[in-house]
Parts: structure tokens; sequence; C-alpha cells
């Protein structure tokens, strides 16, 4: 019999009913370290006291209104966003899936407005993701999300990721844009190099071609800038927000150039939800929080010890695992040993850490995780390891 929840997902038999800071406790009372943050959500940690104080103040005032009217905390965080990055305009969404809809609907709105209707393709990458909704697996493209659902969106091309050679000869004046993760997620935290991103800039730029990135999982000060992109020293066209920016409220954005806009006019496109006055009163106090250069001078900080620390993890567990990688606070942990057999291992000690693509176990903690936290849930992964090799041998 088919369960009441739709059985799309294989969850851990863990049920958390209160969170506090880098800490959840499960319903039978044990703690644990919450290494995931909800897939790189609660950038500020569980009930954060600045967040549930923007939350309840503006519950007590107003709800929902929809986009029929103005909406003070989704101007206030859309300046916000204007005055910290690239963008000239933001619209708001409730998920990273929608920043994507919204991304491809306005690359081609743009080509179309340019009197090129028929530039319509998007290249993107092989590991990346971008959502579950038809866009969404259509320009991510694997197997894996893309079975059973066609036919899909046309109009992606798909490249392997690090094919410069591949990409050179997939430029032509049909591609309205190239849509790319500069650290990726979900394909197992693989940081796009700097150099490349700055080549993807400089292509896009020789012909045209809009830029869009995807910032839903690295971006909100994850890599310990605002945006990652921003270590290249390059800009996007359009962008895709989400994950972070809610600090665990539903909200996601898509933020643009005044140019890369321009064919969005009104009624072009809309959500009933999107930028409600909940989502926004979080966001806004996220934003003040992150955006903060002193805050993110700490993320580096910390970024910079917990990678150490599992520079001396991998060392030490050289059979269960191969590197770290990734940017700042968005780590990965390559493993020899299964991914999911870690991850299960982190359980029983306590730690929480999200299993990725590549036989990766991904390390997404909140930004303001402390220097204690950091130190135990290395040991916690320590003795996780540990097991792992005793059950392997
Ligand atoms: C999570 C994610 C998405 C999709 O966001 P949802 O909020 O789950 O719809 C898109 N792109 C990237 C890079 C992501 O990590």
């Amino acid at each position: 019999m088919i369960p009441s929840i739709l059985p799309t997902y294989s969850r851990a038999p863990l049920t958390f009913v209160s969170g506090e800071g880098s800490w959840l406790t499960e319903a039978d009372g044990r703690r644990f370290l919450d290494l995931g943050a909800g897939i790189a959500v609660n950038a500020l940690g569980h009930a954060n006291p600045a967040l549930v104080a923007a939350l309840t103040a503006q519950a007590q005032a107003l709800w929902h209104v929809s986009n029929l009217y103005n909406i003070p905390a989704q101007q206030q965080l859309a300046d916000a966003l204007v005055a910290q990055t690239f963008a000239d305009t933001v619209f708001f969404t409730n998920s990273g899936t929608e920043a994507c809809e919204l991304a491809v609907k306005m690359a081609r709105k743009y080509w179309y407005d340019k009197g090129q209707p028929e530039r319509t393709e998007i290249i993107t990458f092989s590991g990346s993701f971008h959502g579950r909704s038809s866009a969404g697996i259509a320009a991510a493209g694997s197997e894996k999300m893309t079975k059973g659902f066609g036919p899909l969106l046309p109009g992606f091309t798909h490249l392997e990721f690090g094919d410069h050679d591949a990409l050179k000869a997939a430029v032509s004046d049909k591609i309205a844009a190239i849509m790319v993760e500069p650290v990726q997620g979900e394909g197992g935290i693989r940081p796009l190099p700097d150099v490349c991103l700055k080549g993807l800039r400089d292509l896009c730029d020789q012909h045209g071609i809009l830029l869009i990135l995807d910032e839903v999982q690295c971006g909100m000060g994850r890599t310990g800038k605002l945006f990652a992109h921003e270590w290249a020293g390059i800009a996007p066209d359009i962008m895709m927000v989400a994950k972070g920016i809610g600090g665990g409220f539903p909200l996601g954005a898509v933020l643009a150039t005044e140019n890369a806009a321009s064919g969005m006019t009104a009624g072009t496109h809309g959500s009933t939800y999107g930028g409600n006055p909940l989502a926004c009163a979080v966001g806004a106090k996220v934003m003040e929080i992150v955006g903060d250069p002193a805050f993110l001078a700490e993320v580096n900080r910390k970024a910079g010890i917990m990678r150490q620390k599992l520079e001396g993890l991998v060392a030490a567990h050289p059979d269960v695992f191969e590197a770290v990688r990734g940017s700042g606070l968005m780590l990965g942990l390559k493993c020899k040993a299964v991914n999911s057999d870690v991850v299960a291992a982190g359980f029983a000690q306590g730690v929480l850490t999200v299993p990725a693509a590549d036989n990766v176990v991904r390390l997404l903690p909140a930004l303001n995780i402390t220097d204690a936290d950091i130190a135990l849930a290395v040991e916690k992964l320590d003795a996780a390891a540990s097991h792992v090799k005793e059950a392997n041998a």
C-alpha cells in the first residue's frame, strides 16, 4: 500500500523535534551536530534568535497579500541584494527550481525581444543540478532525473563538465545562454576553477551569450564571499539564488542585470507566493547578517580551520577517504568507502552529513558554526571513519 506521504524520498530513520544553532534534538532525546543544515539552507543555524524575531514580528503584522500590492520587506531585500551584487533587479520565488524556471524564460525572452527568436538553446554541464521541475531536469539532463518524464523541455545542450573543446565547438548563434553552478553541489562539491569561470565569461562576452550562474547552493556566504562568482572577479548576467537566502524559510530569487532582464515586462512572469512578507522579512534579516563583511571574514576563518582538520582526517583514514574538496564552508569528502556508509556511521556518532554524487559526503554547516563545534564535528567524523574501516575489514 502506498504510504500517505508519496514515497519519493529515502529518509534516514531520524525525527528531529527541535534545534538550536548547529544542534538538533531527536524525538528520543539524542543530540546531533548538524553539518547538513537542511542541505545548505539553515545558513544561520536552527532557531536563530534574530530570524525568529524577524519572522515573529512579521507573523503578527501580516502574512500574505500577493504581488497585487507593495510588500515592504520584499522591497528592502531587493534593495539590499541590488546594493551588494552585480544585479540591477530581483524577482522572488519560493525555491531554487522556480528560480531556474525564470532564468530560462528570461534568457529566451531576451533574445526573442532582440529579434532572434530562434536563439533559444542553453548550454549546461554534466553533474549539474538545477531543480526538479520540467525545465530543471531538462537543464541537468541526467538519466537519473529525466528517465520516464519525457518529452523533455527542448533547448538544452549538455556538455561534459570541464571539456573546453566541446564548449568551444558548441558555441553558435543559436546559444542563448550558458547555465552553470560555480561549485556543483549535488554533483559532488565540484568547484569550477576561477580561470574557467573567467573563461566562460569571456566566451559569453565574445558571442553575446548570457551567463546564468546557479548559486542556489553555493551562494549566500557559503564559500566565504556573498556569492561564489566573486572569487573569480566576474559577474553573471542572471543568477539563481535560494536555499541559504531564506535561512530555513522557503525563499528563492533571480537576480539580473537591467540588460538581461529587459524582456521581463509587466505580465510576463509571476508567482502567488513569491516574495511573500514572511519569507522576505526573514530573508532581509539573513541578508543583513550574511552580507556583513565581518561575518564573511569569520566564514573564511572557520572554513580554514575546518579544511585543515578535514585534511588531517583524510590523512588519518586513507582507506575511507580520498580527498577534501570544495570552497569555504561548502566542503566535500571524496570517499573510497561507500559515501552512504560514512553518512550512516556519522548518524551513530551523532553527526549529520549529506551524501552527494561522485561518492562524496557533503559538509555544509551553518555559516556561524562555532570553532568548538567544528572540532567536535571532526572528532565525530573520525570515530565514524574508524567504524566504517572496521566494518569493511
Ligand atoms: C537545491 C538546488 C536547486 C533546486 O532548489 P529547490 O529549492 O530544491 O527547488 C537548484 N540548483 C542548485 C544548484 C541546487 O543546489
